[in-house]
């Protein structure tokens, strides 16, 4: 089979091919956008399993997101033989950190089925313990929560280090937050990697065990790791250091989630004999786009002396379009890709609108269907993010964790069934004096003398039913065993049981019930589909959704679509059409509110560090560009009632182009020859 394989070296400069076969020590690609550092990870993958022996089980390659997992997988099927790489992990972060955390659970004092909280469960968590209704704070104490954890201080560090009585304050919610955390057998999304970070810390059988048994690893996106992964990477790769780290300081992005750019420095002098390789030749964008991203990043300080060339042709003008407002800028977007799909004879998955925040998507969706052009959105609101998704896992969580707590409030709650909020208060009190679950206070005796039966009762009959799905799934504790039931059985049968159709009808108005029962049925088909392909248990099923639920939806094919994404989630892809959207000062850069109080000084030099994150996140944007590239502003937005004036980006002049210029991406005709003929068309289809 291997014959069929493409030799490894094809497609590869020199530049590459050293990095790929550089297996002295440890290895840094540092290189701007499209220079190929993901194909040297996935090449180097392929040649470390058909040219140097490694066993699949023994490699693992961590990237930033599912999608990129997926695609690097997808990659490197196509150069290495299918029976080569069974056991192979390519996984973002949070998920290799699942992994561990499942097989060391005891050892971090965790039982093995213990879940992974939502971000809004997390929350519900931190909104108790500061006793608040006030989003914006306990929205700040999560992000400060989140922080710490990411830069590795502990709560006493943290309160040690507090300059005001509020870090303080934050600082003790945070001790509590994690006893919380820990009584519900629960952990957090950031706890996925700080918590096997301290394990290999403190244990060094464990981290014996890990590292003989990640012998090589492969990192992605390496500008964009914050300390607990740099120290996860550090304690993986330990003294031998078999590590190649891929990464480029101008498309840092995630510094407001604590990553830090000083780990690629810091890289240099932790291993000494760091071999530092330098990629030059950009072989996605044409030159033009090239041009203006090298002059936009060009604002920003140099870390690192880098070039980037491509000898793909110039290519079109790179457009700027100045729309009279948001509607008319998301009709002309549509308007423009419908036509140039069907001039160009290209697919509706070759072009991509980039936004720089969530809520410009909604006006974009409207405008693509009012064409019916079929679209999806990445990094926005997922499908496991729908309130009657989060239902119904929230039973599935339950009954495969039966300590969670907040998926137990949810689902006694979803459908009501008979259980008043006081009920569940005096259960909450009754489990909190007692330090057990909510699910096992049920039981006890104990509560027979707070509860009147007429209480107890529909909360007995809820655990009961909850157990006897247990016991379906062969979750049950004990000698009982399991039914032998499929997954798919046993799903139909709890959502029946639960009567969710009736809540929904009960709830909403016939098309709200009708959509989200169909939500539902995607959601169960889905499950059911995944079981059988995957050859899982409803259990770990669940335990796999979880995770996926707080990073995105699993599209595993590549569906013809146009892709609405922000800008953070599309970093590491590419596109041949991109339409950059909204490039308006106050929108890109987006840079909030001024820090005008305390030390002006400091407010400066704080507003320049986020003007200087902005351009990179600019610079990530035009480089996702392979052929045209499209730059809309628009003049004017609508702000409730009224019509707020609107500037263009500094980033559109930091690019060489004039704001005004109304230049075409496509070749053929004008842009409104165009739309003249798109508009007839449409008429007659
Ligand atoms: P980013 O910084 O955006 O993540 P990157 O440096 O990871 O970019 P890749 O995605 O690996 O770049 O490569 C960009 C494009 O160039 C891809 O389509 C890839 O297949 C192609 N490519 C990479 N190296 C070569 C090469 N030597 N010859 C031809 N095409 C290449
Ligand atoms: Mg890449």
């Amino acid at each position: 089979a291997s014959a069929a394989l493409p030799p490894l070296d094809a497609g590869m400069n020199p530049a590459q091919r050293e990095a790929v076969r550089y297996l002295d020590g440890p290895c840094l690609v540092l290189a701007g956008a499209g220079s190929g550092k993901t194909r040297v990870i996935t090449q180097k993958i392929a040649y470390l399993l058909r040219d140097c022996g490694y066993s699949a089980r023994n490699v693992a390659a961590l990237t930033f997101t599912n999608k990129a997992a997926r695609e690097m997988a997808e990659r490197v099927g196509s150069v290495a033989p299918p029976n080569a790489i069974k056991g192979l992990t390519i996984s973002t972060f949070h998920s290799l950190g699942v992994k561990m955390l499942r097989e060391e659970a005891k050892q971090v004092g965790l039982k093995p089925q213990f879940s992974i909280l939502a971000a809004d469960d997390a929350m519900g968590i931190v909104q108790e313990l500061v006793a608040t209704t006030d989003k914006g704070l306990i929205r700040a104490v999560q992000t400060a929560i989140s922080l710490w954890k990411n830069a590795l201080v502990e709560p006493d560090q943290a309160e040690r280090l507090a300059t005001t009585e509020s870090e303080r304050d934050a600082a003790r919610v945070y001790r509590s937050y994690n006893a919380t955390l820990r009584s519900y057998q629960s952990v957090d999304f950031d706890d996925l990697i700080r918590l096997p970070a301290r394990l290999l810390e403190s244990d060094a059988e464990a981290r014996e065990r890990w590292q003989s048994r990640i012998r090589y690893l492969l990192v992605d996106e390496y500008q964009d790791t914050n300390a607990c992964q740099y120290r996860l990477v550090q304690l993986l790769t330990g003294p031998r250091a078999m590590l190649t780290a891929v990464g480029d300081d101008d498309q840092a992005i995630y510094a407001w989630r604590g990553a830090t750019i000083e780990n690629l420095a810091k890289l240099t002098t932790d291993y000494p004999n760091l071999r530092v390789i330098k990629l030059e030749q950009n072989y996605r964008s044409m030159q033009r786009i090239l041009a203006a991203a090298n002059n936009v990043i060009g604002h920003n300080p140099k870390l690192f002396d880098k070039k980037l060339w491509s000898d793909l042709g110039v290519g079109d003008p790179i457009g700027v379009i100045p729309m009279d407002d948001e509607e008319a800028e998301a009709e002309s977007v549509a308007m423009r890709i419908s036509a140039a799909r069907f001039e160009l004879k290209a697919d509706w998955r070759d072009f991509a609108i980039l936004y720089r925040s969530n809520h410009q998507a909604r006006i974009f969706e409207q405008a693509l269907r009012n064409l019916k052009i079929p679209y999806m959105v990445s990094g926005g609101q997922s499908f496991f993010d729908k309130a009657e998704v989060r239902d119904i896992m929230a039973y599935l969580r339950l009954i495969a964790n039966d300590e969670d707590d907040p998926a137990f409030i949810r689902a006694i709650t979803t459908p009501k069934r008979g259980v008043g909020q006081s009920t569940l208060e005096v259960l909450g009190t009754y489990a909190g004096e007692r330090e057990i679950p909510l699910f096992a206070a049920v039981f006890e005796t104990g509560l027979e003398q707070r509860l009147q039966p007429r209480q107890l009762g529909p909360l007995r009959e809820f655990c009961e039913f909850i157990n006897r799905m247990q016991w379906r799934a062969g979750a049950a504790k004990g000698d009982a065993a399991p039914s032998g039931e499929t997954a798919s059985e046993i799903l139909d049968d709890l959502v029946r049981a639960i009567q969710y159709e009736r809540y929904l009808y009960d709830h909403f108005d016939e098309r709200g019930a009708q959509n989200r029962w169909q939500t539902v049925l995607d959601l169960l088909g889905w499950l059911k589909r995944k079981a059988e392909e995957d050859k899982m248990s409803l259990m770990d099923l669940v335990q796999h959704i979880a995770l996926i639920t707080m990073l995105e939806k699993s599209d595993d094919e590549d569906p013809d679509l146009v892709r609405m994404s922000t800008l953070h989630a599309s970093k590491g892809l590419e596109y041949p059409h991109v339409f950059l959207v909204g490039t308006e000062e106050g929108l890109l850069p987006h840079l909030g509110k001024d820090d005008e109080e305390g030390d002006p000084a400091k407010a400066a030099e704080s507003l320049e560090a986020r003007v200087q994150e902005e351009r990179r996140l600019m610079y990530v944007g035009i480089t996702r560009a392979r052929r045209t590239l499209t730059v809309t502003w628009c003049k004017k937005r609508k702000r409730g009632r009224e019509d707020i004036a609107r500037e263009p980006s500094r980033f559109i002049k930091e690019m060489g182009l004039e704001t005004d210029e109304v230049a075409d991406a496509t070749p053929g005709l004008s842009a409104k020859e165009r739309l003249d003929r798109l508009k007839s068309l449409l008429k007659k289809g």
